[in-house]
């Protein structure tokens, strides 16, 4: 029989509103034995069930929900049709790419696992122990599921320290060149699954690079935080005269270089390795203009503490990036912080405008690609932030 988890009296909206987890403070007491990564069943005050999922004692977050329908135990099958429902949910809404996110942890109901495909080989992330316990169940269902050619793992997350868990990362299945080719809206890049950042391609703003394509005939632009050349890419693929990449990896600029050349580019596409913050203040100075700036920097709030700090660098880099924008120029910008929200987003974009005098207009405000769904209650799930804004 499963151990179940009694939630406190007052402390269980979030898991009434629909949210997967439950924090160990809003835990009354355990009924029944388990181990680090069981299935428990969790109940409210007074002991009807909300839902079954795994445990880990060690974590903030005790308990994460794989389902709240009574009837559906946690087995081997649950495991497969989540997996299978994801998978046939990205054949009807992915389009114009190879590479994409098949697992969207708590998004489909697969709490703490992350699935990228990059072509023909899949990148795989286990970020609780409950998840990672399973590691063999995963690995064969995507095997059957998705027939990669090979499957990597990049659980060196930070994240796994707050669940008690070391960072691993190596093959999972088969053993492949770890610079692997994927194709998108057209465009070819290189990811490097092995020793990119996260699962070394942000595949988040797929829809994205696409959607500011309009501007790009014959603009000259400025692509802030750049990685590996995603969006200063597709710039050049549709038609800007030229572009120039900013960010202080170098590894990344090489991979710039290497993208720009694989799609015939690289006569009009320059990567600098710079700090942005820097790397603006220069270009103000020296008087330079560009037709579009586009801002996507890293998450700058990492939790709630950092956000006053966080508020600080976006307004920097938007005013900033404003003072290079010539009047019917736009502006492109980004924040993948969750513990940003999209008001206060909105806010620190308009207080920037405000102190160099610039209007702004909104063209689209946009957000995730859709295989980065987002599951309402789990605010955590709703992160990414994308403006088109023409400077006026
Ligand atoms: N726009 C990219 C993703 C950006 S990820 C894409 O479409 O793929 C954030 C990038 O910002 C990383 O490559 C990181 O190396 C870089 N970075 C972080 N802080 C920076 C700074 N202060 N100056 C320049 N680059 C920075």
């Amino acid at each position: 029989m499963e151990a179940r988890v009694i939630l406190a009296r007052g402390r269980q909206s979030r898991v009434l509103e629909g949210h997967p987890w439950i924090y160990a403070n809003e835990i009354e007491t355990v009924e029944g034995q388990y181990a680090s990564g069981d299935i428990v069943a969790v109940c409210d005050a007074r002991g009807r069930t909300l839902g079954r999922g795994y445990i880990n004692p060690a974590s903030q977050i005790a308990v994460r929900l794989l389902t709240r329908d009574e009837r559906e135990p946690v087995d081997e099958e649950l495991f497969r049709r989540r997996i299978q429902e994801a998978w046939d949910y990205r054949r009807r809404w992915v389009r114009d790419t190879d590479a994409f996110r098949v697992v969207f942890a708590e998004a489909d109901r697969l709490p703490a696992l992350i699935v990228d495909k990059f072509g023909d080989y899949l990148v795989v992330q286990f970020l609780a122990l409950g998840m990672d316990v399973r590691r063999n169940l995963i690995v064969q269902l995507l095997d059957e599921i998705v027939r990669p050619k090979g499957i990597y793992e990049r659980s060196d997350a930070p994240v796994r320290e707050l669940e008690g868990l070391p960072p691993r990362t190596g093959f999972l299945r088969g053993e492949f060149p770890t610079t692997v080719e994927i194709v998108e809206n057209g465009f070819r890049f290189l990811v490097d699954v092995e020793r990119g950042q996260k699962t070394g391609y942000f595949l988040d703003q797929r829809e994205n690079r696409a959607a500011i394509a309009p501007l790009m005939p014959g603009a000259r632009v400025l692509d802030c935080f750049s990685y590996t050349g995603g969006f200063a890419v597709h710039c050049a693929g549709y038609g800007a005269r030229e572009v120039t990449a900013v960010d202080a990896s170098a590894e990344a600029l090489a991979m710039v270089r290497r993208n720009a050349e694989l799609n015939g580019f690289d006569d009009r596409i320059i990567a600098r390795e710079a700090n942005v913050f820097d790397e603006l203040r220069r270009l103000e100075a020296a008087g330079e203009k560009y037709d579009v700036v586009i801002l996507d920097p890293p998450a700058f709030a990492k939790n709630k503490a950092a956000l006053a700090g966080a508020v600080r660098g976006y307004k920097e880099i938007n005013l900033r990036a404003m003072r290079l924008i010539p009047p019917h120029g736009y502006l492109v910008t980004a924040s993948c912080s969750y513990h940003m929200p999209e008001e206060l987003f909105y806010a620190v974009v308009q207080d920037a405008a405000n102190d160099v005098h610039r209007r702004l207009r909104l063209v689209e405000g946009r957000g995730q690609a859709k295989d980065h769904p987002v599951l309402l209650g789990a605010g955590e799930s709703r992160y990414l932030k994308f403006l088109i804004l023409e400077v006026i």
